[in-house]
């Protein structure tokens, strides 16, 4: 059977290259980059180069790179970390202007979420963030919520896109933390990244972004951007699962997340997956070499896709069209479709794709992400989405546009719902 894989935005093949260069980690290279034997030594040096190829992608120093478990860890760090840090007595100038004096708060608090404490009549720490964040950013704000940290989700508009203004006017002197996603996930909309952190950098605020959907897809400049945290992850960049990167700009003071060894010089302890960190590196560098070329074939190839969907198959829809978006994604509405029937159906044909939605307890919920863009509860069920990779290829495509209209065709023909949507492909 055909298989054609077009759910690289949840995660994608390990390089070849890659694999090659973790194997020795495993077997020969095994040893614990903290031992000072010259085993020791060399995996030690592996991890520095990996750190040097980490920061060569986001034009960042070599030592603001923390390896991590991946882009969830590396998100839970920023924000918990950024919190903690607003939590010690002495932090950043308050906001000029109007800005009444920062309330003094209680003394340092360790960092862990669970340890989050106000002094009564001080004002808690304020989070900005977006409704539409990833659930790494979105339930490590809820948990700080219930603990008393003040939080702004701010709104997007039918693109999926943040205005600037909203976040200038949402700012307050207690905010610790601006944390605004790079891409979406699911429709693959960038946000105007550079806009948002000069305005966090004017109020001296720092800011996070979570770059795990726009790292090798697009060109990322940790100064062009303003970032001061920046979150990434190996396996969207075909790396390997479970190894990822905070960026932490110099001078930005984050509270750490773990204790214990000296690791990372104690501020992310643990014994370093040095196989993994050394895939991280590999792909990394690879992206950077292979980034514009695979961009201009990618977005020709979904852009086909698109177009090729749309003329095919009444009653569908582009999510998020019109918004600067990753080369590789697109979000499709198929009126009148039970998106995980297509789903599946499209799995038993050889496509694998996926709804933009979060299971939980047996019941698929409407995505956060399109019932924020103002999808409806049936239209944001109907929706699916195609993520391409490295690998796509031209004739996937033309399988995929051969494949589609007909299944979807037959599902609402299927379909008590909506008659109008029976029309044959
Ligand atoms: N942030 C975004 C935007 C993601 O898409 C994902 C994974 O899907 C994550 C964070 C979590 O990354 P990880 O799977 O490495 O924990």
């Amino acid at each position: 059977m055909t298989r054609v894989y077009l759910d690289h935005n949840a995660t994608t093949p390990v390089d070849p290259a890659v694999l090659d260069a973790m194997l020795p980690y495993f077997s020969a290279d095994f040893a614990n980059a903290s031992s000072i034997h010259t085993p020791g030594q060399r995996a030690r040096a592996a991890a520095e180069t990996a750190r040097e190829q980490v920061a060569a992608l986001l034009h960042a120093k070599p030592a603001e790179i923390i390896f991590t478990s991946g882009g969830t860890e590396s998100d839970n760090h920023a924000i918990f970390g950024s919190v903690a840090q607003a939590l010690l007595p002495v932090r950043r100038e308050p906001l000029p202007a109007t800005a009444p004096t920062r309330p003094a708060t209680n003394a340092p608090t360790p960092p862990s979420s669970s340890s989050t404490s106000f002094t009564s009549g001080s004002a808690a720490p304020h989070l900005i963030t977006t409704a539409i964040e990833h659930e790494a950013v979105l339930n490590t704000c809820q948990a700080l919520e219930q603990q008393g940290v003040a939080v702004t989700y701010l709104s997007v508009n039918r693109d999926g896109l943040v205005d600037p203004q909203e976040l200038r006017a949402a700012l307050r002197p207690e905010t610790a933390l601006i944390t605004i996603m790079h891409a979406n996930n699911e429709l693959g909309v960038l946000q105007p990244l550079a806009e948002i952190g000069r305005i966090a950098k004017e109020h001296k605020i720092p800011f996070h972004t979570d770059a795990v959907q726009s790292a090798g897809k697009i060109p990322l400049d940790v100064n062009a951007l303003h970032a001061d945290l920046l979150s990434l992850s190996a396996h969207k960049l075909y790396g390997p699962k479970g190894v990822g990167a905070l960026y932490v700009r110099t001078g930005v003071k984050v509270q750490q997340l773990l204790y214990g060894g000296h690791h990372q010089r104690g501020f992310r302890p643990g014994t370093e997956n040095v196989a993994g960190i050394v895939g991280l590196g590999k792909a990394a560098e690879l992206t950077q070499h292979s980034l514009a070329s695979d961009a201009a074939r990618i977005s020709a190839l979904r852009d086909q896709l698109e177009r090729g969907l749309l003329e095919r198959i009444p009653h569908t829809r582009v999510n998020a069209a019109n918004a600067p978006r990753t080369p590789n994604t697109a979000n499709i509405l198929f009126s009148g479709i039970a998106g995980e029937a297509l789903v599946i159906a499209l799995d038993l044909k050889g496509i694998a794709c996926s709804v933009g939605a979060a299971c939980s307890s047996g019941a698929v919920e409407p995505s956060h992400v399109l019932t924020a863009i103002g999808l409806s509860h049936d239209e944001a069920k109907s929706s699916l989405r195609f993520s391409l990779g490295r690998h796509t290829t031209a004739a996937e495509i033309t399988f995929a546009l051969d494949t589609i209209p007909h299944v979807v065709a037959q599902l609402r023909a299927l379909s008590p719902i909506n008659e109008t949507h029976r029309a044959a492909p």
